[in-house]
Formats: structure tokens, C-alpha cells, sequence
């Protein structure tokens, strides 16, 4: 009897499956798709070194186990094959890797594949913003939102990571909110200030952020080498005039320089500045001491932390007496644009409101007030946040695979 072909879900996986082959070339592994030109190529020593079998590598802990005083860094394939999107190989020291195509392909030698996984795994790409468009980049999410879903958690870290600033509301007026958040996300970043520190007239204070006169456009804690990467400020009493806060982003500020006056940019970046803060905390007497620029770049050219705080900026200044003037007149030139029109956003926190911030980018800073106002605040770093991202973002498309 002729029995009728009803195809599986498996046939239909390999039917849509894509074709590849294998070549050698003189120090490369190279992979060809059926339907495309080009070939994926990847150095002989970069294969055996993310060797995938059970000697060379630890599942469970995704970590290379091969002793590198082992490790052949000459190994050459005898032979290779390609069948269902799994590449084998066997070398020449008669060890044998097995790949997956796809895996592979993600991590390919080209400046595509590099920029996509920098941007989708390593960090968010930033957006820079002026004070027109603050209302509209804005993110607002609701605490217990935050609490209970991982899809509003992850919304809320994006909108840090990407924009520097996210407003949470609906968080009450009791203490201990910016706790709960920062368990959501890892733990809380102590510093010399507590783990949580409460911004209110102290009297007798060793630092001027407790005390009700204006407080200058700064980002917290330059003085420390490990500098807080997100503030927390939760709202628990608002005073009964004055306060407002103060914001801008200093990557939008730096941007603007960099465009219309390089001299005072490199000025800005090349000048190491001395960060300084003596304090009596909880019974102990601090002296912290950072030492580097107002704007800080990696080897790329981005710039990765801003450094801004009159109070805390030393009299100590080891340059040359001739770099002096030159210093002072970057330094105005940014302070008239943070405090800008263009740039510079004020507002008024509503108690049972949470402003978070990156304290790497963005400046805050907060107007006079009369009466009682007392503000909540935590740090969280950002090795935390990303890593949380990373974490959320991968249990979402594991989710929707299913
Ligand atoms: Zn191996």
C-alpha cells in the first residue's frame, strides 16, 4: 500500500536548514554559505583555542579550561567536514573539535559581526540629549512595576543605559524603596557615605550636600577610582519651597565642544585634575583622592566618565604653571554650557518619586530649599545593571523560543 509522506517538524528544519562547506586556506578555517559569495574566516589557533569538547572547555561555567603551558598554539587541521550546521575538525595533535555553525558565525572576524555584538550584548549604544528633548526621552515606570515584572525591570535599565536618566513613581514615602530596586537588579554600591545615605540639613555635616543652600551641577564621588555608576534618589519629603533638581548630560555637553572647539576639548580630556574629599562619617575620619580629566575617552575615542564637582576638585594642580590659564578657560567654557539654557533641565520631585541617573554622564545638582526636605539616596554600579541586562535580555528570547 502506498503510504503517504507527511513531513516532520524535523525535515522541515533541515530542508530550511543552510548549506555549508569547508576550505582550508594557509592559516585559515573557511566556511561558505550555498547562497553567498563570501567565506567566514577563522585563524587555525583562534578554532583550537575555543575548542568546545569537555577537555578543552567547562560547560557548566562557559570557561576555557585548556592549560595554556599546553596549549598548541601550531595545530594545524588534517581534516574537516561540514554536515548539519556542525563544523568538525581534526588537528594535527590528534585532538578533534566539534562547532556549531551558527556559534561560530556570530563570533566572525568582521567589523558587522564585532559591531553587532557591541551593541546588542556588550553595552547599549547612548543617546545623547539637550534640554528641549529631556521631556520626550524621559522614561517613566512605576515602582511596583518594577518589583514584580522583568519585562518593566529590563525597560528601566535600558532607558538608564541608554538615555542616563529614568524617573520612577508610586514608590511611597516610607525608607528603604532604592533597597528593594537595587535587589532587583544586584546590591547596593557602598561607599564612605553609607549604603544608604540621607540627604537632608545636618547639622555639623562634613559635606556640603547636606546642607539647604544650592547645590552646584556635580557627579557624585569623583574622588573615588571605582566612582558610583547610577544614583538613586528617592523623594520621601519634598521641602515646602526650593528644591528643584537640576540635570545635564555632560556626553551631549563634551559632543558640543569637541565639535566647535577641539583645543578645549583636548584640554578638558589631556588635564589630570585632582578629586578630593575629607570627611567624618560614622565614626571615621576619610581621605579620598582620584586623579584624572573633567572628560575621560577609552583608546576609541568615547568618552566614558565625567569628572565635575567644584567643591571636591582639589587646590592641589600638578601642571605645568603654564597650563594653568588654559585649564581655567575649558573649564569655564564647560560650565557655561552645562548650566545652559540648551542643556540644562530643572524640575520639581513629587514625594514617592525615584530620579536615577548615571552618575558617569550625567551632572545633578539641586536648587536652595526652606523646610524639611529629606531625600533617600543609593549608588548601583554599572557592571551590575549591564549584567542584569544581559541576563534578562537572553531569558526573553530563550522564552520566546519555547
Ligand atoms: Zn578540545
Amino acid at each position: 500500500m502506498f503510504k503517504r509522506y507527511i513531513p516532520r517538524l524535523n525535515d522541515f528544519i533541515r530542508l530550511t536548514r543552510n548549506i555549508w562547506t569547508v576550505n582550508l586556506s594557509e592559516s585559515n578555517v573557511c566556511l561558505k554559505q550555498d547562497k553567498y559569495e563570501e567565506e567566514i574566516k577563522f585563524p587555525y589557533v583562534w578554532l583550537r583555542d575555543n575548542c568546545r569538547c569537555p577537555k578543552c572547555f567547562h560547560e557548566l561555567s562557559h570557561s576555557r579550561t585548556i592549560l595554556i603551558r599546553h596549549f598548541n598554539f601550531d595545530a594545524v587541521p588534517t581534516k574537516t567536514y561540514v554536515t548539519d550546521e556542525l563544523l568538525e575538525i581534526e588537528w594535527n595533535d590528534n585532538h578533534k573539535s566539534t562547532f556549531s555553525v551558527p556559534w561560530l558565525t556570530k563570533k566572525q572576524f568582521t567589523n558587522e559581526a564585532q559591531k553587532n555584538w557591541k551593541e546588542n550584548v556588550f553595552k547599549d549604544n547612548k543617546i545623547i540629549w539637550t534640554a528641549e528633548q529631556f521631556p520626550r526621552i524621559l522614561k517613566k515606570f512605576t515602582f511596583s512595576n518594577i518589583l514584580e515584572r522583568d519585562s518593566e525591570l529590563l525597560s528601566w535599565l535600558e532607558s538608564l543605559a541608554i538615555w542616563g536618566v529614568a524617573f520612577i513613581d508610586n514608590a511611597g514615602q516610607t525608607e528603604g524603596k532604592n533597597q528593594l530596586l537595587a535587589e532587583r537588579v544586584a546590591f547596593l554600591k557602598q561607599t564612605q557615605y553609607g549604603n544608604v545615605f540621607r540627604v537632608e540639613a545636618k547639622p555639623e555635616t562634613t559635606n556640603v550636600a547636606y546642607l539647604s543652600a544650592p547645590l552646584q551641577l556635580h557627579t557624585d564621588l569623583p574622588y573615588y577610582h571605582y566612582k558610583p555608576g547610577v544614583n538613586l534618589l528617592h523623594c520621601i519629603i519634598q521641602g515646602e519651597e526650593g528644591g528643584e533638581n537640576h540635570l545635564a548630560d555632560c556626553f551631549a555637553v563634551a559632543k558640543e565642544i569637541k565639535e566647535k572647539n577641539y583645543e578645549i576639548y583636548s584640554v578638558l580630556r589631556d588635564t589630570n585634575v585632582i578629586w578630593s574629599d575629607k570627611c567624618y562619617e560614622d565614626g571615621r575620619y576619610y581621605h579620598s583622592i582620584h586623579d584624572a580629566p573633567v572628560i575621560c575617552e577609552n583608546k576609541f575615542g568615547e568618552i566614558e566618565r565625567i569628572n565635575f564637582s567644584q567643591p571636591q576638585r582639589d587646590s592641589q594642580f600638578n601642571v605645568p604653571l603654564e597650563h594653568v590659564n588654559k585649564w581655567y578657560n575649558a573649564l569655564r567654557a564647560f560650565s557655561e554650557l552645562i548650566y545652559s539654557p540648551k542643556y540644562s533641565v530643572r524640575f520639581q520631585m513629587k514625594p514617592g518619586e525615584i530620579l536615577t541617573f548615571d552618575n558617569l554622564r550625567l551632572v545633578h545638582g539641586r536648587a536652595e530649599y526652606n523646610g524639611h526636605r529629606c531625600v533617600e539616596g543609593v549608588y548601583l554600579d554599572w557592571d551590575h545593571i549591564y549584567s542584569r541586562i544581559r541576563v534578562l535580555r537572553a531569558n526573553y528570547s530563550y522564552q520566546k523560543k519555547k
